[in-house]
């Protein structure tokens, strides 16, 4: 039935000539085996390859369940990976928050809105997962010390459902301190090469290499780097994956979407590698829509990574007009999702020589946080203008075209009804926002490469698949690093509850497999 399903939904795609490119197998090549392992230099009770959200939420929930002979390891001299980058957002209806700000919406909508961004590709199940269980994980990461400090909609989202601490380490920091005050420990600069496994096929431990020393060059092949001593680490109920996506590895990305070309920029950090996932991929473990990665709109043409603008960006979407400043027009419904935004920009843009502008007026800018908009002043990502003519000026406006369009805009607005592109518009504090009043806070958006929607196949408890079809004993894997939940196209918001539902189910299911384990 799932297949079917889905298989329909491939097919529709097919049509709107999305994303079919069906990737080239990496071949299986043979396991490390237990066996050739000369001895096993640490032994644990379960251990986590990631430190991001996924890998933190499995850490803390498998000692919240009695484990505590466990270890958490990541590559980086740092700890957090995307996640401590990122816009800390987690998309979550019925939150004592949204209940406070007076908004109507439920799982249901949550899950229609994703599984509408994810073209029905998704797996249903997983996504009925996550908006469910993720008000449980939202409340347990309040109870170990996350402190909520915003609250918006995000395109796509048909509510405002989006509750961010302002950037993901003020998430990952406060499950790391949870982690060492209870005992578990968590160390960086440890790169995990091969899992060794038994001859029944059962994950054992893992090859890793301590003091490894990673290599800031976007253009480098990680496989060549040989740094760090080899040890060998024993996890006796298992291990569980979390090391996140590939989006900065101009060479696996390109192999999965051959549109996605090196030159591309991204937002992820630079251990974003398909190191891995090629590892995976090496010892048989299946993969799912592989082919998706997102491209990002909230990101400026301006600046390098993610920024200092995309809150801005972010505001202009919800409360600014977009044009192409050739044509003095608006090209896209503005809150469309990131998908449909990103495909219409690179339509427009003259591959980057034709920048969109987004404008907001100081009301609308109001919208935004005050310190977010002085850096992203600060750092030139985002422009201010006293006068509308200024702005023409600098970017060289299609001036009579502009002004008839922001005429219409602002009648748009006031009716509330947008026969061009169909956009809703919001209110803020009651007021719907024109672009009349200055300053004028204006923002010029550049995708860039930005989530790998696919990745490893599991259950929805967290187990891997292999090729044939089997779950691969004692290996789990949950956060970016799978597919299933976000399809064609994730949805602002919906990595964080994503990683943080997921991450626990992981932790979960391997304290109950080393439970068993004990019992027998
Ligand atoms: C700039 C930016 C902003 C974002 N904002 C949001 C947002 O606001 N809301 C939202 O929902 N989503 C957002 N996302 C997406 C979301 O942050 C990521 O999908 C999420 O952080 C992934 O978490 P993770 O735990 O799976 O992986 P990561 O956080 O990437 O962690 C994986 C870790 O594994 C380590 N690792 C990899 N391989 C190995 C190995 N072999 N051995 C040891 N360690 C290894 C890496 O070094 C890394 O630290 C954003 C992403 C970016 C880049």
């Amino acid at each position: 039935m799932l297949d079917m399903q889905r298989r329909k939904a491939m097919q529709k795609l097919a049509l709107l000539g999305g994303g079919m490119a069906l990737f080239p197998t990496l071949d299986a090549q043979a396991k490390m085996l237990e066996k050739d392992v000369p001895k096993w230099d640490e032994e644990y009770d379960a251990i986590v390859v990631g430190s991001g959200y996924a890998g933190t939420a499995a850490m803390l929930s498998m000692m919240d369940r009695g484990l505590k002979n466990v270890l958490m390891i990541d590559k980086m001299q740092y700890m957090g990976g995307n996640s401590s980058i990122s816009g800390g957002s987690y998309a979550m209806s019925r939150t004592s928050i949204q209940k406070e700000n007076g908004v109507m919406d439920d799982p249901e909508m949550h899950i229609k809105d994703t599984l509408k961004s994810g073209h029905n590709l998704n797996n249903p199940e997983m996504v009925r997962i996550m908006a469910y269980e993720g008000l449980d994980a939202f409340n347990w990461l309040v109870e170990n010390g996350v402190k909520w400090k915003l609250f918006s909609r995000s395109g796509g989202h048909s509510a405002p459902r989006n509750h961010s601490v302002g950037v993901g380490s003020y998430i990952t920091r406060p499950l790391q301190e949870q982690i060492i005050k209870r005992g578990g420990q968590q160390r960086t600069r440890i790169i995990m090469d091969e899992l060794v496994y038994n001859d029944k096929g059962i994950v054992m431990g893992m090859k890793v290499r301590e003091k490894y020393e990673f290599k800031f060059d976007r253009t480098f092949d990680e496989n060549d780097n040989k740094t760090g001593k080899v040890k060998y680490y024993r996890a006796n109920a298992g291990v569980i994956i979390a090391t996140g996506g590939w989006a900065a590895d101009p060479k696996v990305r390109q192999i999965f979407n051959p549109a996605l070309t090196p030159d591309m920029p991204t937002t992820n950090h630079y251990g974003a590698t398909g190191y891995t996932i090629e590892k995976l991929i090496k010892d048989d473990i299946d993969l799912i829509d592989m082919q998706y990665i997102q491209i990002m709109h909230v990101t400026s043409a301006d600046e390098d990574s993610f920024g200092f603008g995309f809150r801005t960006i972010t505001g202009g979407y919800s409360y600014g007009m977009m044009i192409n400043p050739k044509t003095g027009r608006r090209f896209i419904n503005e809150i469309a999702d990131r998908r449909i935004c990103s495909d219409a920009i690179f339509a427009m843009n003259e591959k980057g020589k034709n920048h969109p502008l987004l404008i907001m007026d100081v009301n609308g800018a109001k919208t935004v946080e005050i310190d977010a908009l002085q850096r992203g002043i600060e750092a030139g990502a985002v422009y201010q203008f006293e006068t509308l003519d200024e702005m023409i000026t600098k970017f060289n406006v299609n001036k009579e075209a502009f002004l008839d369009e922001l005429k219409k805009y602002n009648a748009y607005v006031k009716t509330g009804k947008d026969p061009e592109f169909g956009r809703t518009f919001f209110k803020y504090k009651d007021e719907y926002i024109t672009i009349e009043k200055p300053p004028f806070f204006v923002t010029r958006p550049g995708p860039k490469i930005h989530h790998c929607m696919g990745g490893v196949r599991t259950t929805v408890d967290c187990e891997v698949f292999n090729k044939t079809g089997k779950i691969v004993e004692g290996l789990y894997a949950c956060g970016e690093v799978t597919g299933g939940r976000h399809g064609y196209n994730r949805l602002g918001s919906n990595s964080v509850v994503d990683c943080i539902v997921f991450g626990r189910r992981a932790g979960f299911a391997i304290a109950e497999r080393y439970q068993k384990m004990v019992r027998s």
